[in-house]
C-alpha cells in the first residue's frame, strides 16, 4: 500500500498563502516520484480566522491540525488587525496551535548555503551548520509573575513604590525531555552538543547542568560543553561554525535565534521546527512574519518554507526527500536565481533576479 502523508497546511496573512503553496508544490513533486501520497487541508489562523470567524485560532483548525501527521504555517499578522483586542491579535494563534499541538522544542537550523555567504554581516563566516534546541513551553515566559505595592525602601532610602516580578521555573522532567530531543540530535549530526546557561547566578541553570551532566552518560559519542549566555552570544559571532546543536531556555533561545539568524544574512532562508512528543504532529514554519509590504507581488522568498518541508520530511523520518530539497534548493541557488531579499549575493556568480513563482519552479526543475 502507498505511503500517505495528511499535511494541515495554515497559509496565514501577508506573503503566507504565497510561500505555503508554493512549498507544498515542491512537497507534492517530490513525494509523488517516491509513490508517497500527500493530502492536504487547508487551515484557517490568525488574521484570516478573524476575518472569518472573529478569532485567531478557530477550534477547527486545532482539532484537524492534530489530526494530521505534520503542520505547514505560513505566517500571521499584519497592520490590519495591529489595533484590535490583544487577546484576540492574529499572533496568539501561535501561542494557542503550540500548547494545542503539545509543542515544546523549537528547532532553529542555521546554515549558510556558500553562495550566500555574502549575505552574513560576519567577514568570515566559514562553514556555518548548527541548531538551536530552544524550550518553548516553560521558564520566565510562563512562570508566576505579578506586580505588587511596597512600602520597603532600597539601602539609599529610596522607596521601592511598586515592584514587578517575573518567575524561571523549570521541572526536572520539562528539562529532561529536551535534553533528550538535544541530545538526539546531536547524535544524528556532528555529535558535538554545548548547553547555554547562566549556571553562575541561576538556580535552575544550575539544574539543567547536572541533568544535562548526567544525560551524557546514555550519550558517549556527544562531546558536550556548557556555555554562560553571556558569553554564548560572543562566541556564537566569534566562532559560529564551531557550533554544532546548542540547547537553552526559552528565554536564552529566544535571544539566540534571533542574533544566529542575523548571521545567516537573510531571514527569507530560515526554516523551523516545534515538535513535541514522538508521534504528535510537529510544526513547520519559515522564522520570518507575514511581510506585509511585500504580500502578493511575487517577491517573497519561499525557500525558508521550503525548507521548513525538508525539516517536516526528516520529522516524519523521510531522510531521502528532506536531503532531495536542501539539494534543490542548493543548486537553485548556485544557478544564481535570487528573490528580491536576496538579489544582490553571489559569491562571484552573476545572479539573476526572480519572483516566488520563478524561484519555486527552478527548485522543483532542480529536484
Ligand atoms: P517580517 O519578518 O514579516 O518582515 C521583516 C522584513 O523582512 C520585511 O521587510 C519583509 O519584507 C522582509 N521579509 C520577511 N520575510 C521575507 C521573505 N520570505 N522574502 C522576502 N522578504 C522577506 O517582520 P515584521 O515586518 O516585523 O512583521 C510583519 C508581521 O508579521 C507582523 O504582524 C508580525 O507580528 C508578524 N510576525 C509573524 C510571525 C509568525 O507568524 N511566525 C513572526 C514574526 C512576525
Amino acid at each position: 500500500m502507498a505511503k500517505k502523508f495528511n499535511i494541515a497546511v495554515i497559509p496565514g496573512d501577508g506573503i503566507g498563502p504565497e510561500i505555503t503553496s508554493a512549498a507544498i508544490e515542491v512537497l507534492e513533486a517530490v513525494t509523488s516520484r517516491k509513490g508517497i501520497e500527500l493530502f492536504t487541508k487547508e487551515l484557517k489562523a490568525g488574521g484570516d480566522a478573524i476575518d472569518n470567524y472573529g478569532i485567531p485560532l478557530p477550534q477547527e483548525t486545532i482539532y484537524a491540525a492534530k489530526d494530521s501527521d505534520a503542520v505547514l504555517l505560513g505566517a500571521v499578522g499584519g497592520p490590519k488587525w495591529d489595533n484590535i483586542d490583544p487577546s484576540l491579535r492574529p499572533e496568539r494563534a501561535l501561542l494557542g496551535l503550540r500548547s494545542g499541538l503539545g509543542l515544546y522544542a523549537n528547532l532553529r537550523p542555521v546554515k549558510v548555503f556558500d553562495e550566500l555567504k555574502s549575505a552574513s554581516p560576519l567577514k568570515n563566516p566559514g562553514q556555518i551548520d548548527f541548531v538551536i534546541v530552544r524550550e518553548l513551553t516553560g521558564g520566565i515566559y510562563f512562570g508566576k509573575n505579578g506586580v505588587y505595592q511596597s512600602g520597603d525602601r532600597l539601602p539609599d532610602g529610596t522607596v521601592k513604590g511598586k515592584v514587578a516580578y517575573d518567575t524561571e521555573s523549570y521541572s526536572e522532567g520539562e528539562i529532561n525531555r529536551i535534553l533528550k530531543i538535544a541530545f538526539d540530535l546531536a547524535m544524528k549530526r556532528r555529535k558535538k552538543l554545548t548547553l547555554v546557561d547562566k549556571a553562575n547566578v541561576l538556580v535552575s541553570s544550575r539544574m539543567w547542568r547536572t541533568l544535562a551532566s548526567q544525560m551524557c552518560f546514555d550519550y558517549p559519542e556527544v562531546e558536550f560543553n556548557c556555555l554562560y549566555i553571556d558569553n554564548a552570544v560572543m562566541q556564537l559571532i566569534n566562532r559560529p561554525s564551531s557550533f554544532d546543536v546548542i540547547v537553552t531556555s526559552n528565554l536564552f533561545g529566544d535571544i539566540l535565534s534571533d542574533e544566529a539568524g542575523q548571521i545567516a544574512g537573510s531571514i527569507g532562508m530560515l526554516p523551523s521546527a516545534s515538535i513535541g512528543t514522538p508521534g504528535t504532529p510537529g510544526l513547520y514554519e519559515p522564522v520570518h512574519g507575514s511581510a506585509p509590504d511585500i504580500a502578493g507581488q511575487n517577491k517573497a522568498n519561499p525557500l525558508g518554507t521550503i525548507l521548513s518541508c525538508a525539516m517536516m520530511m526528516r520529522g516524519l523520518n523521510e531522510e531521502e526527500i528532506a536531503s532531495e530539497i536542501e539539494n534543490a534548493v542548493k543548486k537553485t541557488l548556485e544557478s544564481g536565481l535570487r528573490t528580491s531579499d536576496i538579489t544582490f549575493v553571489g559569491e562571484g556568480k552573476n545572479t539573476t533576479p526572480v519572483g516566488t513563482k520563478e524561484i519555486t519552479k527552478a527548485v522543483i526543475d532542480n529536484l
